[in-house]
């Protein structure tokens, strides 16, 4: 069968399941519960579709803000590394101020034991200076005389208390010189306490800032952990989107499945439809009943009506015959004109065997002109065209181009 005839037969079906359904034969009733079996599958899968695009739409979102928090964390990150560098640095600043700091310690114990010894020098010195002044006092007394006694001249005298003096004098200004370097010992040491206090005071400083930027970096790592956290949420949130839409994709190809199962047995009883022709049988003289699912013979062949009126064929039909499929009695090539005053929509058959067969007021004509067509085939669909009261089929046999009486040629049983 030609694509044109099977898109065509599909349509017809669609129309005869709706059309029939109240006292169609057998085959048709299950064919309309298939065909709204396939309906009610196209409106599940219409709907998982809407669901995936709303799964898919929410997953994209997901997505976007995994993204931003991704770009959040990295920010946080950045900020705490600079941070870090920061404390890097201000450590090697304590570091190095520390290293000054014991620097300046070890001046100061040196200069403590400076300072002691001196003292121990002023002590000592002192202590010389008091005998020889002693000396020089007891002299004065005693010696001052004997020295004059003693003295070759008085020159001589006088240059004896002289050297006394200047000794003693010698004394005083190596004790004065000592003092001297006391004093200034204290001056240096009271410099070093100084600048270890400065040195003190940086050092606190850098503290001061270590605690801020040690604080900054606590809350951007809180920062860091709370995104860190969301993330987690979303994450879990886009495997819940994922698992959803596996679980929907699962369904629609469930359903695509029942779909393609229903659509081969709708195609099956299809083709038993054509192939054996509904309820009809072929009789011995080789011809099909050509209106599957419909027994009834409305009107016979021959004279009615009191005589009034010659029917030149039989029709066939029933309740809900309208969209019926009619179909070929017999395998043949489809005859021009498909249109007619009285017979309204119609197929004309030649067998080839002299035998042709007519099929009138036809609702559609699925064949063309020239097509071939087999036994079973559906060519047609039952309607109310041309000269008519009701839909059925009107159904005429020829042989030799003469009208023979259909109903010795058909049998329904
Ligand atoms: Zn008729």
């Amino acid at each position: 069968m030609k694509m044109k005839q099977a898109a065509a037969l599909l349509t017809a079906i669609c129309v005869s399941l709706t059309m029939c359904l109240s006292d169609s034969g057998m085959d048709l009733r299950v064919s309309a519960s298939l065909s709204s079996e396939k309906n009610e599958l196209d409106s599940k899968k219409d709907q998982i579709e809407a669901e995936l695009d709303q799964i898919e739409a929410d997953l994209q979102a997901t997505k976007d803000n995994i993204a931003q928090e991704e770009q959040y964390q990295a920010s946080l990150t950045q900020k705490i590394q600079l941070n870090q560098e920061k404390l890097s640095v201000l450590e090697q600043e304590m570091s190095a101020l520390s290293d000054e700091l014991a620097e300046k310690e070890q001046q100061l114990t040196e200069k403590e034991a400076e300072l002691s010894d001196k003292e121990a020098e002023i002590a000592d010195t002192y202590e010389t200076y008091k005998q020889r002044m002693r000396a020089m006092y007891m002299a004065g007394e005693v010696s001052v005389l004997e020295m004059l006694f003693e003295a070759d001249s008085f020159a001589d005298f006088l240059t004896n208390i002289e050297i006394m003096k200047a000794v003693s004098a010698h004394d005083a200004d190596l004790v004065d010189s000592l003092e001297q370097q006391k004093s200034d010992l204290k001056n240096a040491q009271a410099q070093l306490e100084q600048t270890k206090e400065d040195l003190e005071a940086q050092q606190a400083a850098i503290a001061v800032s270590q605690q801020e930027i040690n604080e900054t970096n606590q809350q951007l790592q809180a920062d860091y952990q709370e995104s860190k956290t969301a993330t987690q949420d979303l994450e879990q949130e886009r495997l819940n989107f994922e698992a959803n839409k596996e679980q929907r994709l699962k369904e629609a190809e469930e359903i695509d499945n029942e779909i393609q199962k229903l659509l081969a047995q709708i195609a099956a009883e299809n083709s038993q439809n054509q192939n054996q022709g509904g309820s009809g049988i072929i009789t011995e003289q080789g011809f099909l009943w050509p209106l599957p699912g419909f027994s009834n013979v409305n009107s016979p062949y021959g004279w009615r009506w009191n005589n009034s009126d010659f029917h030149t064929g039989v029709d066939l039909g029933g309740s809900g015959v309208y969209g019926a499929n009619i179909v070929a009695a017999k395998s043949g090539v489809v005859v021009s004109p498909m249109t007619h005053w009285s017979y309204g929509n119609n197929v004309v058959i030649n067998h080839g065997d002299g035998y042709v067969t007519l099929y009138a007021h036809c609702s559609q004509v699925l064949v063309s002109p020239g097509q071939t067509v087999n036994q079973g085939d559906v060519i047609a669909l039952v309607g109310a065209t041309g000269n008519v009261t009701g839909p059925h089929l009107h159904f005429e046999v020829y042989y030799n181009g003469v009208r023979q009486d259909p109903a010795a040629f058909i049998s329904y049983s």
